[in-house]
This record gives structure tokens, C-alpha cells and sequence, in this order.
């Protein structure tokens, strides 16, 4: 390509170079130029002998042999005059000279082909469609080899996985037998649970090429480009089975066909989609190219992928338990100088909803920190502060906040944090600070203890309860209302939408889901909500007595523990931050002296 621009500005100099240097000859050559008048005195005078007329111009020469040249108005009425004073006439026709012609012609030719060069390299990105099939842009990656043994902690997907595995090293053994290759196989799990991990073990165990390609890859400005580049890509892969071919997102490319080709947007889209699932079904299936596709949307994806002989396999990778986190721990602990004491464990209970990839990440994040502190080997408290870090966002100790705010943000968090003590079925609290972190002013972190897959109805109005505790903590004592409290309103808003329309825990609306399919950004044509108008006031009045019941329930304990409230909040302005330790020592302060009013007020009654 770079080639092909060079090729082009050079035509393009050469070119301008040509017609400057012909233009010099002609000026050089031309001889001066003479007035009418005075080419026509001249002339009757007999002082010139020759003329020479191409079109209009007119060039000659005197008897002193001096040449000149002039432009003749009509040169009908001129003819015959030359024939009266015996010149010597030669004439040649208007019509341009071919070398002027042809640059005439070739200057804006090659101009047009330097810019379509220019446009062409812009807008096609590295690859071509123009160069098809030449070389292969769909180079497999074969260093850094991985395998199994780099994936924890999730098993069953694995164990799934092997027999994939198998396939890829002995096509023949099963194809001998008659039976078909799976072609296809569908991870489906959130990001960073470690798809592409699998997705590269699977070629890395089997020792065979891995192509890889995103799906947003495939979706470009130009129609067409997509489907040609799925079927490059089958064409690189079959030549080089086995194989596997990896594609990320495929919701990029996968999502549901409209079938209305009115919103042209989605016609590239459709046309990769097809292009894809014909390559599939065209690939015979002892052709041992495997085709592993992740996505963290198999809602949206269009049910003709998820056919047999497609990807009728389907993975799903869940977030990894404490088992599985603690393996994954283990596993990235290998790449690290790590205290040997350890306990990998007590980490993996404390990152409840860790992915992999966040796992990765605090590994790496704690080696920083041990490395910024000049340490040898890594130790827990750099474990427990990049957890901080990452969970809650780096500290900004320099920002200033100005006194007034600082209370504000103390009993707000306060408020927080007693709600959350006082109601049954909620996580415990684990750490709170005033200390702005990210993009928050304070923080209230709750850990669940165990993994819970499934959450009661009280479980979630508690929660609910707990995040409306700041902005009631706030009201009750500053009778005011800030900002702060925003994230909190919208998690619960959510909370309370889904119980409603998702989960069905609404008395008056029932076991009916009412979920919004999330459209996404692919088919937004159809705005007609499932349900009817009725319907929908039901569900906004209930989502209101949902979070209405949840702010009164919530109030009535910050006022019932009003003292603990201003206990709280003072020992958070002392210490910043303080631990369900620390939180405890003074909860139980309170209660002591709670117990001695309520003796007290017992013996005066
Ligand atoms: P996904 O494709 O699902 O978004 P990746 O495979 O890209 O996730 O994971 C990103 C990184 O996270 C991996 O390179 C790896 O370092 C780490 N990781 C994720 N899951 C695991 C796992 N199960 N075992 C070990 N490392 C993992
Ligand atoms: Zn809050």
C-alpha cells in the first residue's frame, strides 16, 4: 500500500516537472511579441518575408532576419494581404500539440489517482479489500503459548472443553468413525471471566493455529468489507486446519436481524451475519476448523447462530467461586515474589464477585504496591491495599473539602452504615471513610460473606434501605438536601425496578416479568413498551411505594438510634476511616450507655 502511495506522488512530480520544463521551451522558444498594428505597418512596409500561422498566432521573420510574433483578430482579412506584399506564408492547424494534450489529460488523471490513494488507505484502515487473498491479514498466534493450566477455577467449562480438545489432535480418528466435528462453541459469561484464556488454551493444548478477530472488527464503514473479511478469514483457516478460529463480542456482528432493511445501518451488520453462517454451513465438517465465539449478550444473539452445526455448543463461564478464586490467586501468585505465609484463601473470601481478569489485576496491583514500598516480597498488606484501591477507587487525599462538607459526608455514611447494622439479612459492613476516593466523598463498603447466587426479598429492600440511609441520616440532621446522595437514588431505583419487573416480588403486580428487553444499541426501531399504559402506571406507582416504604423504614431507625448517629459520625471525623472493628467498639459504647438512660428513666417512673 505505502508503495503504491509512492508510486503515485512520484507519477505526480514527474508530471509537474514535464509540463514546467514545456513551458520553458515554449517561452524560450516563442520569440517577442509584436502589436498588430505594428506587425501590419511592418508588413506593408516590406520589411517582413515570412509568416508562419498556427490558428490565430503569428510568427516571423523580418528582412534583417529578426524574429517576432503576434496575434492576428482575422486572420481572413489578413490572408490576402500577405499575398499582396509576396510574404511567404506557412500555416499548420490550431489544434494543440500531443505532448500538451497528453498532459492536459494526465496531470488531473494521476491527481485523481493520488487522492483515491490518499482516500482509499484512510478509510480501509491496514487491510484492503483491494488486495484480496494475496497475503494472509488473519496471521495466527502461535507464541505465548497457553494452556489449561493457565485457567482456574473453572473446571466444568474445562472439562467441556477437552473434548474439543481432542477433536483438534485426532480429526481423522473421529472422522474415520463417521462422525461429524462439532464446528462450533459458544463461551458466554461476563467480561474479563476468562473467554479468550479458554478460547487460546483450547488451541495451546491441542498445539494448533488460533485465529482471532473481535466483532466489532468486522463492522465497518463500508458495505461489504465485513462479510468479504468473514470470508477471508474461513479461507485462511481451512488452509491452515487445524485450527481454531476465535471471535470476540460476536454480539457485534451476531445481534438479531431486524429483517426491515429500511434502517440501512444494520445491512452491513446483517450481511457479515450472513456471510458468517454460510461459511459455517459450508465447511464440511471433517475439516477440523472449530469456530469459538464469546460473548457476554447470548439474549441478543440471533437464534440462527445458536442452530445445530453452529454454535450449538454453549459454555457458560460463571464468575468463579472462593474455590475458583482462590485457584486463579494461586495460579497469578506463581508470577509473583510472594511472602510464602500468605494465606491466598483469606484474599479469595474477601473479593466476593472478583472476575478473573480483576483477580489478574490485584495480583499485579499488589506487586506495585510492595514494589513502591521498596519490599522484597509481596505481603498481605499490599494485597489489602490494592483491594482499597481497586474496589473503592484511589484515595485523593489532596483534595480539600471544606468543613462543612466533611460533616455533611460523616453522617451521611454514618447513616449508612447503621441502617445496615440494624436490619437482619444484610451483608456486614466492612469498611467506611470519609475520605474522598475516586469520584465519591465517602464510602460505605459492604462485604457479603458468601457467595450468594440468589437474593430474598429482604435482602433487597434491606439493601434498598441501606443506600437510602445516607440521604436520611443527612435530612435529619442538617435538614438539607445535597447531591451526594445521587448514585445511591439511581442503585436504588434499580433495585427496586427489578424487584417489581424482573423478579416478581411486588404484591400487586405478582410473578410477571415486565422486563425491558435490553434493546442495546442495535435495534432501537421498536419504542412500544410489552404491556399497556394501565399496566405501566401500576408498575411506576408500585416502584414509588416500594422506595417510599424502604425511606420511612429507614428513618424511623436513624431517629430510634439518633444518639448512635452523632456517636458515629464524630468518630468518623476523628479517624477517616474505620473498620467493622472500630465501628463495633463504638456501637457498643452506645448500647452501654443506652442501657444506663434506659435504667435510669426505669428507676425515676
Ligand atoms: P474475557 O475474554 O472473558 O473478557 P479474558 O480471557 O480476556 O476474559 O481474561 C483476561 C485475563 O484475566 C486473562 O488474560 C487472565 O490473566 C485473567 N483470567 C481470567 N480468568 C482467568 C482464569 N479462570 N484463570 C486464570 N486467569 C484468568
Ligand atoms: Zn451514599
Amino acid at each position: 500500500m505505502k508503495n503504491q502511495i509512492q508510486l503515485g506522488l512520484l507519477i505526480l512530480t514527474i508530471a509537474c516537472f514535464v509540463l514546467l520544463g514545456y513551458n520553458v521551451y515554449l517561452r524560450e522558444t516563442t520569440p517577442p511579441e509584436q502589436a498588430y498594428t505594428e506587425f501590419i505597418a511592418a508588413m506593408q512596409q516590406g520589411e517582413i518575408t515570412s509568416v508562419h500561422l498556427r490558428g490565430s498566432q503569428v510568427t516571423g521573420e523580418y528582412v534583417s532576419g529578426k524574429k517576432f510574433s503576434s496575434y492576428a483578430p482575422d486572420i481572413t482579412s489578413l490572408l490576402p494581404q500577405l499575398l499582396e506584399n509576396n510574404i511567404h506564408i506557412s500555416a499548420e492547424p490550431e489544434a494543440e500539440k500531443g505532448l500538451v494534450t497528453f498532459f492536459k489529460v494526465l496531470l488531473p488523471m494521476s491527481m485523481l489517482y493520488g487522492a483515491w490513494l490518499v482516500f482509499n488507505r484512510k478509510s480501509m484502515g491496514n487491510s484492503s479489500s483491494f488486495n484480496l487473498g494475496q497475503h494472509s491479514r488473519f496471521t495466527p498466534v502461535k507464541s505465548d503459548r497457553v494452556t489449561f493450566r493457565d485457567v482456574a477455577g473453572i473446571s466444568e467449562a474445562k472439562a467441556e472443553l477437552l473434548e474439543i480438545v481432542e477433536f483438534l489432535k485426532q480429526p481423522e480418528k473421529y472422522s474415520q468413525l463417521g462422525a461429524k466435528l462439532p464446528k462450533g462453541v459458544l463461551l458466554q459469561g461476563a467480561p474479563g471471566t476468562g473467554k479468550t484464556l479458554l478460547a487460546k488454551a483450547i488451541a495451546g493444548e491441542a498445539a494448533v493455529s488460533f485465529f482471532s478477530l473481535g466483532g466489532s472488527d468486522f463492522v465497518e464503514m463500508f458495505v461489504g468489507v465485513g462479510a468479504s473479511r468473514v470470508r477471508d478469514l474461513f479461507a485462511e483457516a481451512k488452509r491452515s486446519a487445524p485450527c481454531i478460529i476465535f471471535i470476540d463480542e460476536i454480539d457485534a456482528i451476531g445481534g438479531k436481524r431486524s429483517g426491515n432493511s429500511a434502517s440501512g445501518g444494520n445491512d452491513e451488520r446483517e450481511q457479515t451475519l450472513n456471510a458468517l453462517l454460510v461459511e459455517m454451513d459450508g465447511f464440511s465438517s471433517d475439516k477440523a476448523v472449530i469456530v469459538v465465539a464469546a460473548t457476554n449478550r447470548p439474549d441478543i444473539l440471533d437464534p440462527a447462530l445458536l442452530r445445530p452445526g453452529r454454535f450449538d455448543r454453549q459454555i457458560t463461564i460463571a464468575l468463579p467461586d472462593v474455590k475458583g478464586r482462590a485457584k486463579i490467586l494461586e495460579v497469578h501468585a506463581q508470577q509473583i515474589a510472594i511472602d510464602k505465609s500468605i494465606d491466598l484463601g483469606a484474599i479469595a473470601r474477601s473479593i466476593p464477585g472478583f472476575s478473573g481478569a480483576e483477580i489478574a489485576n490485584l495480583v499485579n496491583e499488589a506487586a506495585l504496591m510492595a514494589g513502591r514500598n521498596n519490599k522484597k516480597k509481596v505481603e498481605l498488606i499490599d494485597f489489602e491495599e490494592a483491594k482499597d484501591k481497586i474496589i473503592m477507587g484511589l484515595e485523593r487525599k489532596s483534595i480539600v473539602v471544606s468543613e462543612k462538607n466533611r460533616r455533611v459526608t460523616a453522617y451521611h455514611e454514618a447513616g449508612h452504615a447503621i441502617v445496615g447494622m440494624m436490619l437482619d439479612e444484610t451483608d456486614p459492613l466492612h469498611k467506611i471513610t470519609i475520605i474522598p476516593r475516586g469520584r465519591a466523598m465517602g464510602i460505605t463498603q459492604h462485604l457479603p460473606i458468601v457467595d450468594q447466587h440468589a437474593y430474598s426479598r429482604e435482602y433487597l429492600v434491606n439493601r434498598i434501605k441501606t443506600l437510602l440511609g445516607g440521604r436520611v441520616a443527612e435530612t435529619l440532621v442538617f435538614n438539607r438536601l445535597t447531591t451526594g446522595a445521587s448514585n445511591d437514588i439511581t442503585m436504588a431505583t434499580e433495585i427496586a425496578t427489578r424487584l417489581v419487573c424482573e423478579w416478581g416480588m411486588s404484591a400487586s403486580i405478582g410473578p410477571i416479568s415486565y422486563r425491558q428487553e435490553n434493546e442495546s444499541f442495535l435495534n432501537q426501531s421498536s419504542n412500544s413498551k410489552p404491556y399497556s399504559e394501565v399496566t405501566a402506571e401500576k408498575i411506576d406507582s408500585e416502584i414509588t411505594s416500594v422506595i417510599s416504604e424502604c425511606y420511612d423504614e429507614s428513618e424511623k431507625i436513624l431517629r430510634k438510634h439518633n444518639k448512635f448517629l452523632h456517636k458515629f459520625a464524630e468518630a468518623l471525623l476523628i479517624n477517616e476511616t474505620m473498620d467493622a472493628e472500630e465501628v463495633d467498639i463504638v456501637y457498643r459504647s452506645y448500647i452501654r450507655e443506652r442501657k444506663v438512660e434506659l435504667q435510669l428513666s426505669g428507676k425515676k417512673s
